[in-house]
């Protein structure tokens, strides 16, 4: 029996889908997922869990670009000033957190270069859409949320929560922040996970119970610039939203149940790409990657 609530998040279904290989070594072996770390005493436990979490450059260096963002709109709302000196020494620090943690080693040459690709991203938020208004009279309140705060659903887990919230006149935006987007445009599978934050809203006690009173916002780094994108709530893109969710928590409970700590990761099902498996910790160790090292 599954005891263990399960958790859904975009990033998380998206790893199933593109390996359930790679998803239960992580997530069901190592017991992944954030805040994490090797909580296990048992080695093979604790050693899934820090393969698992085993990133490339460009997603350590993303990870330091979602936290110097944190920052930016935390001293935007207390009214403090941003300094790009602080901000840079910040990110060069968790730069070199993220390399220690994850291969033990730190080169100065590969931290410049990161900082190089990613900080932009951080300095010129005051340029992005909605970001470069919040300290004007165009937007009436607004109020940074953690989107790392879990929303339960029945005895699931899911990461809902916007980014932040801005009332101007009589809507309430949802912003949803990316710190590398392809695409200005979500997909509709991108559409569908976006519009879970209206349920969220919904339920907020503090917020309207009408959606047509939500805009959702997708805000993120394309081609070297921040573009933003925007729809307006409806109950039918909740409703397809919430079939979306309970067809992914269906999925991943189901492979919750069917996998255990000892499961034989060798008779799972794989989707070895190039694609998939240079960004896999795990690729070492199975016999499936694509990736000759
Ligand atoms: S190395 Fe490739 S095939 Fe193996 S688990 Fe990772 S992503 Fe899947």
């Amino acid at each position: 029996m599954l005891t263990k609530s399960i958790v859904w998040s975009p990033s998380r279904v998206r790893m199933l889908n593109e390996c359930p290989r790679r998803y239960v070594h992580f997530h069901v072996v190592g017991s992944g997922g954030w805040p994490g770390g090797p909580r296990s005493k048992v080695p093979k436990v604790a050693q899934a869990w820090q393969l698992g979490n085993r990133r490339n450059h460009t997603d350590l260096m993303l990870r330091a670009v979602s936290e110097g963002v944190k920052d930016w709109i935390l001293m935007k709302y207390r009214d403090e000033k941003w300094s790009e000196g602080q901000a840079k020494n910040e990110m060069t620090s968790r730069l070199r957190n993220n390399l220690k943690d994850s291969s033990g080693e730190i080169d100065d040459d590969l931290v410049s270069k990161m900082i190089g690709d990613g900080f932009p991203r951080i300095s010129s938020l005051n340029r992005a859409p909605l970001l470069s208004q919040l300290s004007g009279k165009h937007v009436d309140e607004w109020i940074p949320l953690n989107r790392l705060e879990a929303h339960w659903v029945g005895n699931s887990r899911v990461y809902t929560v916007p980014d932040l919230i801005a009332r101007i006149g009589e809507k309430w935006h949802l912003v949803r922040l990316s710190t590398q987007m392809w695409c200005r445009v979500p997909s509709e599978i991108q559409q569908l996970e976006l519009g879970v934050m209206l349920k969220w809203a919904l339920e907020e006690p503090s917020l309207p119970n009408s959606v047509d009173q939500f805009v959702i916002h997708r805000i993120g780094w394309v081609n070297h610039r921040w573009l933003g994108w925007k729809k307006h709530g409806s109950a039918v893109w909740k409703d397809a939203s919430q079939v979306m969710l309970a067809h992914d928590l269906k999925e991943l409970r189901f492979i919750h149940s069917a996998n255990q700590e000892d499961v034989d990761l060798d008779k799972l099902a794989v989707n070895a790409t190039k694609k998939n498996c240079k960004n896999c910790g795990f690729r070492n160790e199975c016999p499936s990657s694509a990736t000759t090292l």
